[in-house]
C-alpha cells in the first residue's frame, strides 16, 4: 500500500521517507498505541474532500488514550487541524483513509504505561473498499473470544488488542469465508474484527448494546441515529449467536466497511441471501451523508477545499 507523499510526525508534517521510527520503539513491540481510522471522501465535482465526524473520532482517540492513564500533547481541534492540513498538503483527490496513531514512543525495556506521554503520527493513503460491497459477505462465528472489558477494553483502539482481531481474521480467511463474527466471554454477539455488527429482526435494528464488548463505533451511531430519524425501531440489547441465524438481515459497519450486508453465517443463509431492505435503505442514506450530500448531516462532515 503507498501512501501519500506527506505523513505527521515528529511533531510537524514531514516527507513520509522521514516517518520511521526505531526497532526499539515501545509499541511496536508492545502495541502500546491507541489509533483511529477516519474516511475522507472526495467529490470531483465540487473538487472537495468531506471528513466525516472528524471530531468525534478525535474524542475517541481521546478517550483511549485517558484509559491507558498517559498524557497526550494535542485537543481534538489540533488534531482536527493537523488532518486538514495533511489532507490538503498532499493534494488529495481521491477518497482516503487518515490513520491517526497515540503510541509510547519510548525504548523502554518492559510494558509500563506509568507517567508516559504518548508521541504522535499520521498517515493516509488513498482507499476504496475495506471489504467487498459487490456481493454479500459469507461470515463466520469465530472460534476465538473477543477481548473483555478487563483485559483489553474494546471500547478503547488499543493497537495491542489489534491481535485478536487478526486471529479471528485469519482463521475465517483460512476457512473461505469474509470476515469472523467475534463472540464476547458472556457468550454473546460482539462485533466483527474492525465492524459494529447489526440484525434486523421483525422491521426493528437490533444491536449489540455498549457493554457487550464492543467498540462504541461511530458509523454504528450515525446509523442509529438515520434510522431513529426515519422511523426504524432500534434497540441496544445482548444478542444471542442463534439470532445472527434467524435474522431477516445482518450487515457490518464502520469507516472502513461502511455498511457491509451479509449473505451467509455459519453457511445458514441470512433472509432470501439479497440485501435487505432496512441495509440497503441506510447503506444508501449513509453513502450520501459522508459523501457531504445531505443537508441536514452538513454538520457532520468537515468540508476540505481542494486547489
Ligand atoms: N469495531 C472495531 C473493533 C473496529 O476496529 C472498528 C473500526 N474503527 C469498528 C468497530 C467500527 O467503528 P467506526 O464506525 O467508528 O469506524
Amino acid at each position: 500500500m503507498t501512501g501519500y507523499k506527506y505523513a505527521f510526525f515528529n511533531n510537524k508534517i514531514d516527507n513520509i521517507e522521514n516517518a520511521k521510527i526505531s526497532i526499539m520503539t515501545n509499541a511496536l513491540q508492545y502495541g502500546t498505541g491507541v489509533f483511529g481510522g477516519i474516511r475522507g471522501y472526495y467529490n470531483s465535482e465540487k473538487n472537495f474532500i468531506s471528513i466525516f465526524r472528524l471530531k468525534e473520532h478525535y474524542t475517541r482517540l481521546l478517550a483511549s488514550i485517558k484509559i491507558l492513564g498517559c498524557d497526550f500533547d494535542y485537543s481534538v481541534d489540533q488534531l482536527c487541524e493537523i488532518t486538514i492540513e495533511l489532507i490538503r498538503q498532499n493534494q488529495i483527490k481521491k477518497n482516503t483513509y487518515c490513520r491517526p496513531f497515540a503510541y509510547l514512543s519510548t525504548h523502554k525495556l518492559g510494558p509500563n504505561l506509568a507517567h508516559e506521554k504518548l508521541a504522535f503520527c499520521m498517515y493516509m493513503i488513498p482507499l476504496e473498499d475495506y471489504l467487498p460491497t459487490d456481493k454479500g459477505l459469507n461470515l463466520q462465528v469465530s472460534s476465538w473470544r473477543r477481548v473483555s472489558d478487563n483485559a483489553i477494553p474494546s471500547r478503547g483502539k488499543f493497537s495491542g488488542a489489534y491481535l485478536n482481531s487478526a486471529f479471528a481474521r485469519k482463521e475465517a480467511a483460512d476457512n473461505g469465508y469474509d470476515e469472523a463474527i467475534f463472540l464476547n466471554e458472556a457468550g454473546n454477539v460482539c462485533e466483527g474484527s474492525a465492524e459494529n455488527i447489526f440484525i434486523v429482526r421483525n422491521n426493528t435494528l437490533i444491536t449489540p448494546d455498549v457493554t457487550s464488548n464492543i467498540l462504541e463505533g461511530i458509523t454504528r451511531n450515525t446509523l442509529i441515529q438515520i434510522a431513529k430519524e426515519n422511523n426504524i425501531n432500534v434497540i441496544e440489547r445482548a444478542v444471542d449467536r442463534s439470532e445472527l441465524y434467524v435474522a431477516d438481515e445482518v450487515f457490518l459497519s464502520g469507516t472502513g466497511c461502511q455498511l457491509a450486508w451479509i449473505k451467509s453465517i455459519d453457511k445458514r443463509l441470512i433472509g432470501n441471501g439479497e440485501i435487505g431492505k432496512i441495509s440497503e435503505f441506510l447503506r444508501a442514506k449513509y453513502l450520501n451523508i459522508v459523501k457531504g450530500n445531505d443537508a441536514q448531516y452538513t454538520d457532520a462532515c468537515t468540508i476540505v477545499e481542494m486547489n
